[in-house]
């Protein structure tokens, strides 16, 4: 007989959303809103830049010369403000969560908007500026390209509301 854990369906969801202090800054975004809204669903919490190795805290990180598909198709890199390459650890995290969705037969995920991991649909230019680009992370598009339904934060409470 299934336990009914087993007949709920998985979805990964940044760890930085459930309340987990992994963001660069050693605090978390925690939604509860979010939590609440995902009672039927086996939550699986990802943190892809620690999966890469990367340390809480860390310097802010950002892509320059243009997004996610850009980093895996080697015409753009994840930097810092001084210039120095993160592009290795973002990755190995991004392929991490990928063998941890397959591992999970994860088919959908809910990904903070903005991250260069996690970004779906908005992310920053690299200038570190604060200015906004349409784009996804590099996590996020690699889950993209795996045929992986990504919604930001906003766009899966719209979906339950
Ligand atoms: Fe949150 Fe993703 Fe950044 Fe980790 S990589 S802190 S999960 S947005």
């Amino acid at each position: 007989m299934m336990s009914p854990e087993s007949i709920q369906p998985p979805v990964m969801v940044s760890a930085c959303l459930l309340g987990h202090k992994c963001r660069y800054n050693g605090k978390s975004c925690y939604l509860p809103v979010l939590i609440s809204s995902m009672k039927q669903y086996q939550v699986i919490p990802v943190c892809p830049e620690v999966l890469g190795g990367l340390p809480i805290p860390r310097s802010p990180l950002e892509i320059s010369n243009g997004d996610g598909y850009d980093v895996w198709a080697g015409s753009a890199l994840v930097v810092n403000q001084d210039g120095v390459n993160f592009t290795y650890e973002f990755q190995k995290g991004a392929l991490e969560t990928l063998n941890l969705c397959r591992k999970h037969g994860v088919k959908m995920a809910v990904l903070k908007e903005k991250s260069p991991s996690c970004g779906s649909k908005r992310i920053y230019d690299g200038t570190f500026s604060t200015r906004l680009i349409p784009g996804s992370g590099v996590t996020a598009s690699l889950l993209k390209k795996e045929g992986i339904k990504i919604f930001s934060e906003q766009e899966w409470l719209n979906e339950v509301e």
